[in-house]
């Protein structure tokens, strides 16, 4: 039996879940699935969740603390007879899920990019030293791993299967959530987006991400920053793409005026197709570039906005 946790934003599924719904069906030797949502709201989540797994067990335990999370989980998985616990990796997935594993004395393999198991073990590869090295890693069962996102395809729904509410006891809190400041976020997401479009400190000002905010949106993407951008305060840290930010995935990455320090290469150089844009024609960017124009980011944005919209057109 495998549990899946399935992230949710309170109304609907995450990206991230049905990703890891894929990676439990592809371990179908260890047998049947079963999903686990908690947090607020869940019975309304998990009537979208099962039509994805057969069995939903749903946690209402409140707002997140990573003791209540690892609680429901480590409930459902007693209940379900799960060996293997997958869920999405996130910041909240890792506070959450080392907590499990050592409740359940079970190996944790994190940000994994791929799973197979022969039956009594999970294998996995996963990058390390800032994306440069891929390994490949060996646990036995019991075994809690996280899958990194845009790794996988998402899961097609799979008939209706069955909800059953948990009553979970709720663990002391050893850290005290006081306030809780939601990120105030229109369109995609940065880590669910196909095409991210980030911009650096060459493009001089806060106001010149009017640009960069304008081909995102006519590409159906997302704004991603530098770390010098968010230090600024030019834009917001959940923004920020890199070693100290978020790792992006997306199909197509565009990076305008971003030199493509090492720690900034960390978090988007899995990308699918990179391109650059800089008037430095030895900035490392280029280094992963697939395309790269040298030119003047204020010259070079404009053309890139015409052709954008003579596409949608
Ligand atoms: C521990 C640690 C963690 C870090 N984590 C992160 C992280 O998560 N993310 C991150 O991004 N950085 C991170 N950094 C910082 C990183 O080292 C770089 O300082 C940062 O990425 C640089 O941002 P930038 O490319 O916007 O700025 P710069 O390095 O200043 O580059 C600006 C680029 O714009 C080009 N340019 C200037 N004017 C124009 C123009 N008119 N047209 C075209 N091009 C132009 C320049 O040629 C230059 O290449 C970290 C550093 C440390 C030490």
């Amino acid at each position: 039996m495998i549990l899946v946790v399935l992230d949710h934003d309170t109304t609907r599924l995450r990206k991230g879940a049905l990703e890891a719904v894929s990676r439990a069906r592809q371990l179908a030797a260890l047998g049947a699935i079963a999903g686990l949502v908690v947090g607020e709201n869940t019975s309304a989540v998990a009537e979208e969740a099962r039509k994805y797994v057969p069995t939903v067990y749903t946690a209402e335990v409140g707002g997140y603390t990573p003791e209540r999370w690892a609680a429901a989980a480590y409930a459902a998985a007693q209940k379900s007879g799960a060996q293997v616990v997958v869920a999405p990796s996130s910041r909240q997935s890792r506070t959450w899920t080392a907590r499990l594993a050592l409740k359940m004395g079970a190996a944790l393999l994190e940000d994994t990019l791929e799973t197979a198991t022969d039956g009594s073990k999970i294998t996995a590869t996963r990058y390390s030293f800032l994306n440069r090295v891929t390994e490949k890693q060996a646990a036995s069962l019991p075994v809690v791993f996280t899958a990194k996102p845009n790794t996988t395809p998402v899961a097609e729904p799979q008939g209706d299967g069955m909800i059953e509410a948990l009553t979970v006891e709720q663990p002391a809190a050893q850290v005290e959530v006081l306030e809780r400041m939601s990120e105030q976020k229109k369109g995609v997401s940065l880590s669910e987006a196909t095409v991210v479009v980030t911009g650096g400190r060459g493009l001089g000002s806060p106001e010149a991400f009017a640009g960069v905010e304008a081909l995102a949106n006519s590409l159906g993407g997302a704004v991603g920053a530098t770390r010098a951008v968010v230090d600024a305060g030019w834009r917001p840290y959940g923004e920020q793409v890199g070693q100290t930010g978020k790792t992006v995935q997306p199909s197509a990455y565009i990076a305008l005026a971003v030199s493509g320090a090492v720690q900034h290469q960390a978090g988007m150089n899995k990308s699918k197709y990179i391109v650059a844009v800089n008037k430095d024609a030895e900035a490392p960017i280029f280094k992963v570039a697939d395309y790269g124009i040298v030119g003047d980011v204020h010259q070079v944005l404009p053309a890139m906005l015409e052709a954008a919209k003579k596409l949608k057109d």
